[in-house]
């Protein structure tokens, strides 16, 4: 596993061993050598060891944490484009610029300090000074260097003049001697040419110095003004703590003028220039750059690292020193990265991920509109078959198209009800699934619930769930107690059952209103819409009706002919054709909209569902919509709307929900844990309940927020989202749709099969004891695709594995509809007639289970294991 030894981690923190073993000892870890290994669990005390001793240390005021002084060396390279003329290629110039900052906290700068600053500035500026006197003490050996090859050549060619004329006497000198001579004169020239262009050149460098010089001397002169106006001030008690810059910035110069020193050659040979030490440069000592660190509110080590321009591994390092272990694709919070990015000495700059989005979308509107009334917006739940779809039905048909003639009626998933009183929006988006899917994402986007239970039925699991499902998003309840119509009906029955759940009719003390109706003859219909508006007026629910419209994507659709097509329910403000709306990550002009009966409109108001052409693409049910001035604002959100949710989604992978619950309860808050639970039957999930509700304490309040019988699904998986709760699943599996939600969510979730495990572990993780002995590990999954007939074993499952591996010798289950039906031991794993040990996911293999005949198409065989779990000391 990842278990490393003590010489290893210690190496990897930094400490000495020694010290390190001395730490592992105090915090009271029994480790012998310092190559035994260290598990994880071991590491974690160590660390929180180190943590809460930290924590003892640490200054107990911000202020004294509050460095006096704070040095800050940035480096910036930027490069500037020369163009030419078309046709040739640009320029481009390298230029770097090297500042360095001090900051003074204003509160603490004392005269003494602006002494030293001044001190320094002065020294660097004599630094400075002695540069420019040794390049000049160079530029002057390069003068008396020059004279003396100019006179040495003079007294060569004198010379070889007086010796040429000796030897006139007896022979003219040949062609070849001529030639030579001319030579040795153009290299003569070439030398003085050479040395005349490096004078040049040595004069511009020290008129550059002296510009040099004058800046600093400036500064100093900057210097002294700011510390007379410190002194000035900084007396001042109560003056703004801020920083002040007493030392400015300074570029770094290069002096890359080549200076080449030149060595004559043989006597009379052409001259060859010899690069010596071809470059002299000074250059300012380089600090660590100090860097600018922008951190969201979260952020994974690597893209860290890559910020501050350093290897994830020290960024890692660096955690473990603060006492953190984590991987490199790990995401952080904002306050690590932050104790982080000091550490490391670059500048954290906080960013909220609200704050992009809250800035702009503030600076978008800030008039206040006056509110007024507006529809109330119900969503029908119950349990199948008691009506729901028929009872909307009904009001749609009396109530919607009678009114718009002509309108082709097309299922736009909401609609207004008007009437004398006033109008209702329904959302037609049945079953439970839609209302915690918009729930789950933050959408509050219903005022009433009407839960529909048929009279004959009564009260249903689905009914339960509903109710639950209301409850816990704090939306008021209205009964439609239906099919009164029929003979069988029984409303005193539907009323005492959902009494029995605390929904009490008005009538018998309660403050639920309960209407019975018939969706077949539409009676007690109009009762129902009244007991809705009479709910809505005691709700006040208002909203403004100008200014730029906002609220609640309903559904969306892509469309072959029309694109994305999204209905939007209007929460306030008014949306008008042409507008530019931003929902979600999507964005894009109004092109059209159209109403519940397919008709154009050009504006839409408050509580208002209206079908919307023209945005980039489909947004997600649930997600807030909302009209933007323009195109790049609505761009520019968009974009970092989809970065945060990337971001988000890594956070919640990773953050566990007990891990929370954990760190509120050391933080002395009560904790709740809320817990979603699925179980194969009535009485294991009663027997459940009961028991996990009890181990609530002081510290903590167990609650089960749901508890329901069969398969974990979707709808189960958004609440446990919404709700922030952990799922249960008592011999019950999460299905397809829920599996991914549960992956792409990070929602925890806990499979068992004895009820005594889940009090106990759950138990042992709400009062941080110790992690479980033995856990279960799902570890392949076969989907039964046929069933045969072997007189030797019975039946044989032919299936296919679709998930891990499929292991003749683990212990098995049979499910079936995601519940647990048999558990037991495989009899035989067969390919092509030949036992065999395992298969693999994507093979087909037939499985054969003992003592139990009754498998069948459909089912699920998931072949688990027991894993020891290392108990911590
Ligand atoms: P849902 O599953 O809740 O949407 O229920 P439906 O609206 O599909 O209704 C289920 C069945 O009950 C259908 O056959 C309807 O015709 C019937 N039904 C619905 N409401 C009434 C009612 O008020 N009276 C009678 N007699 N039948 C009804
Ligand atoms: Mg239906």
């Amino acid at each position: 596993m990842s278990d490393i030894t003590v010489r290893q981690l210690a190496a990897d923190v930094g400490v000495p061993v020694d010290k390190f073993m001395e730490q592992l000892h105090e915090a009271g870890l029994a480790v012998a050598s310092a190559d035994e290994a260290i598990s994880d669990e071991e590491k974690l005390k160590l660390l929180n060891f180190l943590r809460q001793r930290h924590g003892k240390d640490a200054p107990d005021s911000i202020d004294a944490a509050l460095p006096k002084r704070v040095t800050l060396k940035r480096r910036s390279a930027s490069e500037l484009k020369q163009s030419r003329a078309p046709g040739q290629l640009s320029k481009t110039v390298s230029v770097e610029v090297r500042k360095k900052r001090t900051y003074v906290k204003r509160t603490e700068v004392s005269d003494l300090e602006q002494q030293r600053e001044l001190e320094q500035a002065k020294k660097a500026l004599e630094e400075q000074q002695q540069q420019i006197a040794a390049e000049e003490q160079l530029i002057r050996e390069r003068e008396q260097e020059r004279d003396r090859l100019k006179a040495e050549a003079e007294a060569e060619a004198e010379a070889e003049r007086r010796k040429q004329q000796a030897q006139t006497e007896e022979a003219r000198p040949t062609a070849a001697e001529k030639e030579a001579l001319t030579e040795e004169t153009a290299a003569e020239k070439q030398v003085q040419k050479e040395l005349d262009e490096e004078a040049k050149k040595l004069q511009a460098m020290k008129l550059e110095a002296e510009r040099k010089i004058a800046k600093v001397a400036e500064r100093v002169a900057e210097a002294a003004r700011k510390k007379q106006e410190v002194a000035k001030q900084g007396k001042k008690k109560g003056a703004p703590d801020r920083y002040e810059v007493v030392a400015g910035k300074k570029s770094a110069f290069d002096s890359t003028a080549g200076l080449k020193r030149k060595k004559r050659k043989e006597r009379m040979r052409p001259r060859k220039v010899v690069d010596a030490d071809a470059k002299h440069q000074f250059e300012m000592p380089v600090a660590p750059v100090v860097r600018e660190v922008v951190i969201p509110e979260n952020i994974v080590v690597s893209d860290l690292a890559q910020k501050m321009s350093i290897k994830a591994a020290e960024v890692i390092k660096q955690l473990m020193k603060l006492g953190m272990m984590v991987t490199i694709n790990q995401c952080m919070d904002q306050d690590t990265a932050t104790i982080l990015v000091e550490e490391l000495g670059h500048k954290p700059v906080l960013q909220s991920s609200d704050d992009k989005e809250i800035e702009m979308l503030a600076s978008l509107e800030s008039k206040e509109y006056a509110l007024q009334p507006r529809a109330p917006i119900v969503t029908i739940m119950g349990h199948v078959d008691h009506g729901k779809t028929s009872l909307l039905d009904y009001i749609r048909k009396t109530r919607v198209a009678a009114g718009e003639s002509g309108g082709i009626t097309q299922h736009i998933g909401a609609y207004q009800v008007k009437t004398g009183h006033g109008a209702v929006t329904f959302l037609d988006t049945p079953g439970h699934a839609a209302f915690t899917a918009m729930r789950a994402r933050g959408a509050q986007v219903t005022d009433i619930v009407i839960i529909v239970v048929a009279a004959d039925d009564g009260v249903m699991p689905q009914t339960k769930e509903a109710v639950e499902h209301a409850r816990s998003a704090g939306v008021p309840i209205i009964v439609a107690i239906n099919k009164i119509d029929k003979p069988d009906a029984d409303p005193d029955r539907v009323k005492q059952e959902l009494a029995a759940i605390d929904v009490v009719p008005e009538d018998w003390g309660g403050d639920v209103q309960f209407i019975k109706v018939s969706a077949k003859t539409g009676e007690g219909i109009d009762e129902l819409i009244e007991a809705l508006i009479l709910q809505s007026e005691i709700l006040e629910l208002k909203a403004p009706v100008q200014g730029m419209a906002s609220g609640f994507v309903i559904e969306a659709r892509l469309d072959k002919g029309l694109g994305p097509v999204a209905t939007v329910l209007i929460q306030k403000g008014t949306l008008e054709k042409g507008e530019i709306i931003l929902c979600g990550q999507q964005f894009g002009r109004v092109r059209a909209m159209f109403n519940e009966n397919g008709k154009a409109i050009k504006s839409a108001g408050p509580s208002q569902p209206v079908e919307v052409l023209g945005l980039s693409g489909t947004p997600q049910a649930g997600e807030e919509f909302q009209v933007v001035p323009n195109e790049r604002i609505a761009r520019e959100l968009a974009e970092h709307r989809e970065e945060k949710s990337r971001l988000q989604k890594h956070a919640a992978q990773q953050a566990s929900k007990l891990d929370e619950v954990f760190s509120k309860m050391e933080a002395g808050e009560t904790a709740v844990l809320n817990l979603v639970v699925k179980t194969d039957v009535q009485g294991s999930l009663e027997a459940l309940h009961e028991s996990l509700v009890k181990l609530s304490s002081d510290e903590v309040t167990v609650k089960v927020v749901y508890g329901g019988v069969g398969g974990i699904n979707e709808g189960d998986a958004n609440l446990a989202l919404a709700s922030n709760a952990i799922i249960i699943g008592f011999n019950v599996r999460a299905d397809a749709a829920a599996r991914k939600l549960i992956s792409e969510k990070g929602i925890d979730l806990y499979y068992y099969s004895v009820i005594y495990d889940v009090i106990d572990e759950v138990k042992k993780s709400i009062t941080g004891m110790m992690a479980p002995e033995i856990k279960e590990q799902i570890v392949g999954i076969a989907e039964v695709r046929d069933v045969f007939r072997s007189p030797k074993f019975g039946a044989i499952a032919g299936c296919m594995v679709s998930e891990g591996v499929v292991k003749r010798n683990l212990p098995i289950r049979v499910l079936r509809d995601n519940v647990v039906i048999y558990e037991g031991q495989l009899e035989s794993l067969r390919r092509y007639k030949e036992d065999i040990a395992e298969v693999k996911a994507g093979m087909e293999c037939g499985i054969g289970v003992k003592n139990y005949n009754d498998v069948k198409v459909g089912d699920q065989i998931e072949v688990f294991e027991r894993v020891e779990v290392k108990r911590e000391i």
